[in-house]
């Protein structure tokens, strides 16, 4: 569903990835590794159509189609979806009307205010987020606990066919891990899409537990492997993977 060939990004005229090539599968669950800096969060904004970031070589297809050419809106209607590292916040506007608008950019679906607010009640339920928080200025202030829930609440919402979460554990207490993650993993069985998960932790792994675990170093994939693979990075660092 996903097929990146010989890709080469840059920030600033400075390549950040390069020749990398990944493959994800329908309804696989890969994690992708790598110190920081070494380009993991470049790789997901640029996939999503960040403007900041340049494509300088290489392709990336996307359920067939050729998503670098893409306009933004276009990638998330056709099923994909990024929870950033750091999503901006938008002053003034509410989480609902933010969710409300989202929801209708992607589906072009009329849903009535109350139903929708059904719906969203429902995904905030099984994240454990007060149904209060629809009222909230969207992504201002946010913890860390209640931004990553409300990313999983979107995923429960928007139903993307590839999600990729970039570092969606920091901020999150053990409990609050857990919890999470049971949702994303429960979700992605009944619907079986595809998940990138950006981590540089075993322990998120260890409940969403990946297919795949990939390496990220000096901009491309230089490691692929198990869960066994985030098992030696948590005891042995990047630095026993000697890439
Ligand atoms: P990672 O997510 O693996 O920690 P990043 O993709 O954030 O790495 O960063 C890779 C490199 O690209 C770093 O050297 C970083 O400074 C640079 N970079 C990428 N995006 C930006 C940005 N928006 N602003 C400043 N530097 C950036
Ligand atoms: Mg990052």
């Amino acid at each position: 569903m996903l097929e990146i060939a010989d890709l080469t990004i840059c920030f600033q005229n400075r390549p950040i990835i390069k020749n990398l090539s990944l493959t994800i599968a329908p309804g696989t669950v890969h994690a992708l590794m790598g110190s920081n800096g070494s380009g993991k969060s470049t790789l997901a904004s640029a996939l999503m159509g960040y403007p900041q970031y340049d494509i300088v070589a290489g392709s990336c297809r996307f359920e067939g189609k050729e998503l670098l050419t893409m306009p933004i809106e276009h990638r998330a209607r056709s099923g994909l979806f990024l929870a950033p590292q750091q999503p901006p916040a938008i002053p003034g506007v509410q989480v609902f009307t933010f969710l409300k608008e989202a929801h209708r950019m992607l589906t072009q679906e009329e849903v009535s205010v109350t139903a929708f607010k059904e719906r969203v009640y429902e995904a905030f339920d099984a994240v454990q987020l007060d149904h209060s928080f629809v009222y909230r200025n969207a992504h201002e202030g946010f913890s860390g606990g209640e931004k990553k829930r409300f990313e999983v609440a979107q995923i429960l919402l928007f139903k993307p066919k590839l999600a990729i979460l970039d570092e969606i554990d920091s901020g999150l207490d053990v409990d609050a891990l857990k919890q999470v993650s049971k949702v994303l993993t429960l979700e992605q069985q009944k619907r079986s899409f595809s998940l990138l998960i950006i981590t540089h932790y075993r322990r998120l792994l260890e409940y969403v537990m990946p297919e795949y675990v990939h390496v990220l170093s000096q901009g491309s994939i230089r490691a692929t492997g198990s869960y066994s693979l985030a098992q030696k990075i948590d005891q042995e660092g990047y630095d026993g993977l000697c890439l």
